[in-house]
């Protein structure tokens, strides 16, 4: 079977690419994706499946059920749709057709995967036991994520999958490559908005007013030392403020200040711990100088783990595929990515696709405007995701 997968996935290559140029060069924002869920759900049905579309407005979920023998046994595959506000830089063909808008975190490279690997998988049912379920979310790049929608919406749910599997291309493994972390993978994605208020004045007579501008300069060095003295120390965590608006002049101390940052952990209880304290700690301090901190958090993703022996599984499986040379181990990674939310209900692994290419010039970070692949991880990608859920569908 490994075989045969492999040959199909590089059959079916030149579809997967000519199916991510079409979805690359008509990008779609968060919740927006009309088009795109209108393409997935054109292509399943194309491949004689019935998609149940709408779920969370624009997801698309479909079921494939192999015929060897009856088993209750569920695996649940992912892609996620969504492009960013971005105007693509490269000069390529399939560019992106509208101003603004950019397939840069390679969305467009997971769904047309996905849509690969279930035209693999269907024609191989009579091959295999159990049920894939193929899970296709809106808005992985926007708060609350699509993929807490599709999970309200109970993608979770009748048929309940045994595990997540999902995929993102890797700008930073060379393509022919594969990526996987066990555990602590990524970083929950909490956001601080912090208004300082003071009295402001002449700044000639400090004596007279409550400045906001140290008060709020104390908050930011005493938030760090929560960072430093009450983290756990094996778990990692980022507290970073990007934006500091002080809006006096020379002379003129302003009224408030305003503060907003992020804050990313791999701890869901030291998550909750730490703005906790960060809270206590702006609006006593701020109390303590005379002023007043108006203190909001707004709950981003959960982080990402990938459960370990599920992990384990697929590695071994990937090694198998791939040859033991080709499957690398990934770094903790702070940025957050909402498939974490499957991975906090049911057992998840999330890897990399390997799609840099030094000597093309293939370099580029996601979230940026010369962003791109090398499209031959999509002679890959496709029959390794139905290579492991077939694999998942026989354990035990
Ligand atoms: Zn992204
Ligand atoms: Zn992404």
């Amino acid at each position: 079977m490994l075989e045969q997968i492999q040959s199909l996935s590089r059959q079916y290559a030149a579809d997967a690419v000519a199916a991510r140029r079409h979805l690359h060069a008509h990008p779609e924002l968060s919740f927006h994706e009309e088009n795109t869920a209108r393409f997935v759900a054109e292509q399943l049905t194309a491949l004689g499946l019935s998609p149940q579309t709408g779920i969370a407005n624009t997801g698309v979920v479909a079921l494939i059920e192999g015929t060897l023998t009856p088993s209750s046994r569920v695996v649940g595959l992912r892609a996620d749709m969504d492009a960013l506000p971005i105007t693509e830089a490269n000069d390529v063909p399939y560019k992106s057709t509208v101003d603004g808008v950019m397939h840069a975190c390679g969305h467009d490279v997971h769904t047309a995967s996905l849509l690969g690997t279930a035209r693999i998988l269907n024609q191989l049912r009579d091959q295999f036991s159990g049920t894939v379920k193929l899970v296709f979310q809106p808005a992985e790049e926007k708060a609350p994520g699509g993929a807490s929608l599709m999970i309200k919406d109970g993608v979770l749910e009748n048929p309940r999958p045994a595990g997540m599997i999902g995929q993102h291309v890797a700008p930073n493994v060379p393509v022919g490559k594969i990526g996987f972390r066990e555990g602590m993978y990524m970083a929950s994605t909490d956001e601080i908005y912090m208004t300082i208020r003071g009295k402001g004045g002449h700044a000639a007579m400090p004596d007279n007013l409550v400045d906001p501008v140290l008060i709020a300069s104390h908050i930011i060095v005493a938030l760090q030392q929560i960072i430093s003295r009450n983290r756990p120390p094996a778990s990692p965590s980022v507290l970073s403020f990007g934006r500091f608006i002080a809006n006096g002049v020379t002379n003129v101390i302003p009224n408030e200040v305003t503060i907003e940052g992020t804050f990313r952990c791999m701890n869901e209880e030291w998550r909750e711990k730490g703005i906790v304290l960060a809270q206590k700690m702006a609006e006593t301090m701020a109390e303590a100088m005379g002023g007043r901190c108006e203190f909001t958090r707004v709950k981003g993703y959960p982080f990402l783990k990938n459960h370990p022996e599920l992990t384990r599984r697929l590695r071994t499986q990937t090694e198998a595929y791939m040859g033991r040379d080709n499957v690398v181990d990934l770094d903790l990674w702070m940025a957050g990515e909402d498939f974490a939310f499957y991975s906090q209900v049911v057992d998840s692994c999330f890897y990399r696709l390997g799609t840099r290419n030094e000597t093309r010039g293939i370099t580029a970070g996601v979230h940026t405007p010369t962003f791109d692949i090398d499209e031959s991880a999509l002679a890959i990608g496709p029959g390794l995701m139905a290579w492991l859920a077939v694999q998942e569908l026989a354990k035990e």
